[in-house]
């Protein structure tokens, strides 16, 4: 997908009235496009952070320990180096 289409789609992200499939195909993209992770930031006027997963209301209300933020950040470099290989070919 290229960069004036996730474009076109980012503001209904944001707003989270992109379908799922459109939100998963910006996500990867985010993950390997620099120069669309600087316009998602002016949009929403802060730096792209991706979306955490499992909202458990558990972890919720503690929060995340250094060494799960730790983990956590790990994991979603790890995912997005498989994405770029996977589009890399
Ligand atoms: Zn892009």
């Amino acid at each position: 997908m290229d960069c004036e289409l996730i474009k076109q789609i980012l503001p209904a992200y944001v707003k989270h009235s992109a379908s799922e499939e459109s939100a998963k195909e910006v996500e990867s993209h985010l993950c390997v496009c620099h120069q669309c992770r600087d316009y998602l930031s002016k949009i929403i006027d802060k730096p792209f952070t991706p979306p955490k997963e499992n909202k458990e209301p558990v972890t919720a209300d503690r929060g995340l320990t250094f060494w799960e933020y730790a983990v956590l950040a790990t994991a979603i470099f790890i995912l997005c180096f498989f994405i770029f290989l996977f589009i890399k070919g």
